[in-house]
């Protein structure tokens, strides 16, 4: 289930056969280095790994989960920062459901999290939900980015914020749950 297909997302939530009731499509995003393959392989496969996580292009992996008695399937696609994918990164933003906007609470990726909004109103189809992460909680002793200026900032933008760490395991879970809450939430009464 983990081996890549690169083709554009199609933007159906519901399933017609039963192996599960909806399926949602998350995105993440941000600058290279600030954990975001590392969130995921927390988050799907309960590991964490010290060193870098090569992403290339883009590569999704799957966790069934319940949400208010809902089985969902959620399928996360994970993105390479750099300049040459851009033009295939573009194609996976308008099926995204929920977008993972993740900076890093201890370097300057967080002054780029403008440029990446700017992505996102570019490339994104206008129904998604986006979740500010500030990842690297651990790294107390490093952090650059208070807690209350990812917050503000997040407000500003009328999204919701998340501080995690990857590594210590910190709020991945509430993460992931917090952003199938909201998508379903979303969907119209008679769907569900
Ligand atoms: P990506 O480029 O955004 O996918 O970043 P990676 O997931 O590859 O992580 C980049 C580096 O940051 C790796 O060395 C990870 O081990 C480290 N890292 C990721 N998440 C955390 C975290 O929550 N805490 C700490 N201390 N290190 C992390
Ligand atoms: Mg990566």
């Amino acid at each position: 289930t983990d081996k890549p297909i690169k083709q554009p997302f199609d933007t159906s939530i519901i399933n017609m056969d039963k192996e599960y009731d909806f399926l949602f499509k998350y995105l993440l995003i941000g600058d290279s280095g600030v954990g975001k393959s590392s969130l995921l392989l927390r988050f799907a496969d309960d590991v964490f790994s010290d060193t870098y996580i090569s992403t290339i292009g883009v590569d999704f992996k799957i966790r069934t989960v319940d949400v208010d008695n809902k089985v969902v399937r959620l399928q996360v696609w994970d993105t390479a920062g750099q300049d040459r994918f851009k033009s295939i990164t573009a194609s996976f933003y308008r099926g995204a459901h929920g977008i993972m906007l993740v900076y890093d609470v201890t370097d300057m990726s967080f002054q780029h999290v403008e440029t990446w909004i700017k992505e996102v109103d570019r490339y994104g189809s206008c129904d998604h939900n986006m979740i500010l992460v500030g990842n690297k909680s651990d790294l107390s002793g490093k952090r650059v980015v208070t807690y209350e200026k990812g917050k503000e900032f997040a407000e500003k933008l009328g999204i919701s914020f998340m501080e995690t760490s990857a590594k210590s395991s910190t709020n991945v879970e509430t993460l992931f749950m917090t952003m199938a809450a909201e998508i379903k939430s979303t969907i119209a009464e008679d769907k569900l």
